[in-house]
């Protein structure tokens, strides 16, 4: 022991002498910046886009190939650069946005760091060819893995075309980093259309391979730019903020959506600070904070926002890819967004005046306030997840007392509210339920779980055991609003939820055809058309593997249309655009490919909550007959994904303490 670490400080004695310490190559460190920079194509693309804009083009065009490695081409009509501006751009800190660290705090261009250009050119085969207004010629670069080739005369149009091939070429580990062509596509898409959002103005295009993507000639307003880039039906659903005066010099306006037309994640937030497309909390947390009591905790609006503020309240330096920044009065921020979006949602301008019988009244607002976190969530894409316990569960008459809304109004009613959630906890509820508690499924493998009574959980265990049949052997007494049918066993009440029993055994059938290798498909009679945004139209072409192993029959029809042919037969009564379009959104969201089978019960599941609804209908005996029989084929006790309740259980002992027996 004593020999090794004596024999450790002398190993490393000749390279003392030299001094271990170096001042990095140009080369490298420029490659290292660009690992910060430009993890992936897309960011090339948001770099050079962002460029272009600063230099003042109106026209920006962006053709890639394979995905953008092979191939990256940005065309812009903007101020180009003379050749010692040409050569100079290409330089580590050259940038001519800045000149004193003042100017950090004023910045009203999209760049500054002098980063983009000598990052790229650090990684890759570039050519950079640009002509200023006014010049006969214009000048080529040709720089190769931040090497210059050569600089020669060009003949071109005013402004700059910059080609970056072979992106990660001489950095073999980021270049495994890239996902599949599609992947990579998607993502130089999305990063694109955020910035077509922030510029209504700017005709902006993207080709892959030749096939055009999008082409968005210039708008004359950002609601024709929305309706271009959203597609009609997220459009129609946007409405203006209200005209909210500036809060300490904050303004916030734009567009936001109806409540009941939201996603599971917040891929609608389209949030520019000064123009730049940003992802921050405050603003994020004022957005929901707007919407509370209108949309379900686990769902998110689209809005569209832009929030303007003297530069000097923004820094926009505190990440390399300018995504993030920090204000200096979070406040401010915080208060000009949530007005903008909830004094004009209060007016619910998507409701009709005539049929405007819906607003929320406050004892509904407070009952979905009043869940608190402890309670069950729906969240089948987050890390948590909650079993039902404590005194909120404990509570027969209280279990689904928000949930039905009044009959005519039912579905948007469902919409608005999203997937119900436990009522509030009745105080003088009977207490000790817990292992009826337990023993429904909550828990997803590899995620976090919160048990809260693991004791609970070990007789939830023993509950399972003997389980055995039960469903089946339950006597159907009768059913109540037409979906929680009232059963008894040999001790007591048991009222199931007809819904969430259909969802259960919908998800239980998807989970087995996804693993399955032949499906039963039901042809649809008349083929749906589905129009997607640009956004689930990329993740279409990405993810159609995914629904034609679960037995969907989806073509492409030109565009960003698609023909919906067949379902999962289990899936002939769902609503299958909606259905189509939230695994889109939840398949984004999972990002890969390959870890889609980690996510895939939550995606399944949801597609069986839009497949299964049941609630509404008359069921009779047989009818609950058939149902148990179902629910009893399923394995309650695997590790099966969250959920609510399916069956809610009073034994008589408790039944009878309540009349005083
Ligand atoms: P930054 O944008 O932070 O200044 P970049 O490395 O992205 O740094 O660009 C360096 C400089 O090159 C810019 O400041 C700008 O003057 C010039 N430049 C880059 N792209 C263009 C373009 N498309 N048209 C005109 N000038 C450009
Ligand atoms: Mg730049």
């Amino acid at each position: 022991m004593a020999r090794q670490s004596a024999s450790a400080p002398g190993a490393a004695r000749p390279q003392e002498a030299e001094g271990r310490i170096r001042v990095l190559s140009d080369e490298l460190a420029n490659q290292i910046a660009a690992g910060a920079v430009v993890e992936r194509p897309a960011a090339v693309v948001k770099e050079l886009v962002e460029n272009s804009l600063d230099a003042g083009a109106t026209r920006v065009f962006v053709d890639i190939e394979d995905g953008g490695q092979a191939l990256i081409r940005i065309t812009d009509d903007g101020s180009g650069m003379s050749r010692q501006d040409a050569e100079r751009a290409i330089l580590r800190h050259a940038t001519s946005k800045i000149r004193h660290v003042d100017d950090l705090f004023n910045i009203t261009t999209l760049g500054f760091r002098g980063e983009a250009l000598p990052s790229i050119a650090s990684v890759s085969r570039m050519t950079l060819k640009t002509c200023e207004p006014g010049d006969i010629g214009g000048t080529e670069i040709l720089i190769e893995g931040g090497r210059v080739l050569h600089v020669k005369d060009a003949g071109m149009p005013d402004g700059t075309i910059i080609e970056v091939r072979d992106l990660f070429y001489n950095t073999p580990a980021r270049l495994k980093f890239l996902k599949t062509t599609p992947t990579e596509t998607r993502h130089i898409s999305e990063s694109l259309l955020s910035l077509a959002l922030s510029r209504y103005n700017i005709h902006l295009r993207l080709t892959h391979n030749g096939r055009q993507l999008f082409d968005l000639p210039a708008n004359s307003s950002l609601g024709d730019r929305l309706l271009a880039v959203l597609g009609r039906e997220v459009r129609q659903a946007l409405f203006e903020t209200a005209d909210y005066p500036p809060i300490d010099g904050v303004r916030a306006h734009g567009y936001f959506s109806r409540p009941d037309v939201s996603q599971r994640g917040t891929q609608g937030y389209y949030i520019y600070v000064n123009g730049r497309f940003i992802k921050e909390r405050t603003i994020h947390a004022a957005v929901k904070a707007a919407y509370r009591g209108m949309i379900d905790k686990s769902r998110y609006p689209t809005v569209v926002l832009f929030i303007d503020m003297p530069p000097d309240l923004v820094d926009v330096n505190v990440h390399p890819t300018k995504v993030e920044v920090r204000f200096r009065n979070t406040d401010a921020i915080f208060r000009a967004v949530y007005h903008a979006i909830n004094d004009a949602l209060q007016e619910t301008p998507w409701v009709k005046d005539e049929v405007r019988t819906y607003k929320l009244t406050s004892e509904q607002q407070v009952g979905h306030r009043a869940l608190g976190p402890e309670q069950a969530t729906y969240e089948p894409l987050n890390a948590r997840h909650t079993i039902l316990a404590g005194p909120a569960a404990q509570s027969a008459l209280a279990l689904g007392a928000h949930r039905a809304p009044a009959e005519p109004l039912r579905i948007p009613m469902a919409d608005l509210f999203g997937p119900p959630s436990p009522a509030p906890a009745r105080p003088d509820a009977p207490a000790g339920r817990a292992a009826e508690v337990a023993a429904r499924p909550a828990a997803t493998p590899g995620r976090t779980i919160d048990i809260v009574d693991p004791e609970a959980e070990a007789r939830a265990r023993i509950v399972r055991a003997e389980a055995e049949g039960y469903f089946s052997r339950l006597h159907f007494i009768g059913q109540y609003k037409r979906n929680y049918l009232v059963c008894s066993d040999a001790s007591g009440l048991v009222i199931v939820d007809q819904q969430a029993a259909h969802e259960r055994i919908t998800f239980e059938n998807l989970k087995a055809l996804y693993h399955a290798s032949d499906h039963e498909t039901q042809p649809l009679l008349f083929p749906l058309r589905i129009n997607l945004d640009t956004l689930r139209a990329a993740a279409m072409e990405e993810f159609l593997d995914f629904f034609l192993e679960l037995g969907f029959e989806i073509e492409p029809f030109g565009g960003n249309d698609y023909a919906l042919k067949a379902v999962p037969a289990i899936l002939t009564r769902a609503r299958h655009e909606p259905l189509i379009k939230d695994a889109l959104d939840d398949l984004s969201s999972v990002g890969r490919s390959d870890r889609i089978h980690e996510a895939v019960d939550a995606i399944l599941l949801r597609m069986a909550c839009h497949g299964s609804i049941r609630s509404g209908d008359d069921t009779g005996p047989e009818e609950a007959t058939a149902l148990f029989r179902q629910l009893d084929a399923i394995d309650f006790g695997s590790n099966c994904p969250h959920g609510r309740p399916v069956y809610f259980r009073l034994p008589l002992a408790e039944l009878e303490a309540a009349f005083g027996r």
